[in-house]
């Protein structure tokens, strides 16, 4: 690259750098969350102004294919006609009442009628209160306090569950965050994915255990799928334990089947958290499961949950107008968009002699520098996360837009046609090549 091109490219995203150093001013790193800032792969993150299908600008003008999505909840792509007209119609009804609404309804069942597992729900506003909700749920019913997770999965930022966390606290290299307290941390035990042995072993210590929890498709390690029989055996053992099983399907739901993993598997859990895809890109998240645990929450129960903007309508309808987008059609698409970013990634990995592979469930994916598969957090660590942060400037600098860092999945969505994933191919195969 020519010196005077290298500035000319340097140029093509001014804007977003002058908004990183104001935004830095009055924000901790100038970003809301800690997954949003280029740490990992080096540069300034863009702001982004726009969005539409499978495409977002940049402040600079700068149009991109995105592969983020805004990390999974815009399945149906941004701006999606449909999504809009419902949430504009909702906002001049009024933004939110504090008070049941109908819609809150109308979303609930749309939840209950996917998912086999689910009798009812509770709607929250963040997945991190989903999977803090079900906890508390879980030790209500239980009497018990010890919970067990797996490294790597990541379960939102709550106390008791950001130990040995994937995402973010993976890409920042802190897997126990300052501030939790050792008397918290220490209910938590954390277990190897795919290791139904380490898991047997944690079950049978003592304290006894309330629940397990996992991603029943890891996705913040990068994805990683569940071995064969590996999610009913931790149905199976946890039961046998007597601690209940919480899915946390925040990104699975409504992604790799309208019953999430628990379709995909056919395999049932106790509780079920829901987020992302249920809020269609607004703030809505949910927790569900039988209703006799369902019915330990207050009022009418002993566990205490609640929330001022919880079931917000605007948020709801968003939620539900996505979801109604959902039809078998719809996976089939994205099956089919998925395995064929998955080839051409891999045939691209193939002509440029990389070190890397492709692991994929459905939409979601994640290309892996430097190892053969993953199966667990200890092999996603043994990924070249060097290689992945130059892949990335390349692949930005080729207009596709991915997360920022090795240890997230890419997101396809039904926006992603066929000839935006032979443009994400095309820009792989010249990035790998560079
Ligand atoms: C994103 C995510 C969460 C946290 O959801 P927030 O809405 O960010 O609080 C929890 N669990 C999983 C699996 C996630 O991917």
């Amino acid at each position: 690259m020519s010196a005077r091109f290298s500035i000319l490219r340097h140029n093509l995203h001014d804007t977003s750098t002058k908004l990183l150093t104001r935004a830095a001013s009055v924000i901790p790193a100038g970003v809301n969350s800690p997954v949003r800032a280029w740490g990992a792969v080096g540069g300034d993150p863009r702001f982004l102004v726009r969005g539409r299908g499978a495409f977002v600008w940049d402040a600079d003008g700068n149009e991109l294919i995105d592969l983020v999505c805004a990390w999974g909840p815009l399945i149906a792509g941004h701006a999606h006609p449909d999504v809009v007209q419902a949430v504009s119609n909702a906002a001049r009804k009024g933004t939110g009442f504090g008070a049941p609404t109908p819609v809150e309804i109308e979303l609930a069942e749309a939840i209950v009628a996917a998912f086999a597992s689910i009798e009812k729900v509770r709607l929250v506003t963040s997945g991190t209160e989903a999977t803090m909700t079900a906890m508390r749920i879980a030790r209500g019913a239980t009497g018990r306090s010890r919970v067990i997770k797996f490294n790597g999965c990541y379960h939102g930022h709550h106390d008791s569950l950001l130990v040995k966390a994937g995402s973010g606290a993976a890409t920042f290299g802190v897997p126990d965050s300052a501030g939790v307290p050792a008397a918290i941390s220490e209910l938590t035990s954390v277990v190897e994915y795919n290791d139904i042995e380490s898991l047997r072993a944690s079950l049978a210590a003592d304290p006894p255990p309330a629940a397990v929890i996992l991603e029943p498709v890891a996705a913040n390690m990068g994805v990683v799928s569940p071995a064969p029989g590996f999610l009913k055996a931790v149905v199976e053992l946890s039961h046998a334990a007597g601690a209940l099983v919480l899915f946390d399907e925040v990104i699975s739901g409504f992604r790799v089947a309208l019953g999430g993993a628990q379709e995909l598997y056919d395999v049932q859990a106790d509780l079920t958290c829901l987020g992302k895809i249920v809020g269609g890109g607004l703030p809505v998240a949910a927790v569900g499961g039988r209703a006799d645990l369902m019915d330990l929450l207050a009022p009418i129960g002993p566990v205490y949950q609640a929330g001022t903007l919880s079931g917000n309508p605007i948020a709801c309808t968003a939620g539900r107008e996505t979801i109604r987008l959902l039809d078998k059609r719809a996976y089939e698409t994205l099956e089919m968009r998925g395995a064929a970013l998955e080839s051409g990634l891999t045939s691209a990995i193939r002509a440029a002699g990389a070190d890397a592979c492709v692991q994929r469930v459905g939409s979601l994916l994640t290309l892996f520098f430097g190892v053969e598969s993953v199966s667990n957090f200890g092999e996603a660590s043994r990924t070249n996360t060097e290689a992945f942060a130059s892949f990335f400037r390349a692949m930005i600098e080729n207009g596709v837009y991915l997360p920022p860092s090795q240890y997230e999945a890419w997101f396809v969505s039904l926006a992603h046609g066929d000839a935006e994933i032979e443009r994400i191919v095309d820009a792989a195969a010249r990035s790998l090549g560079a």
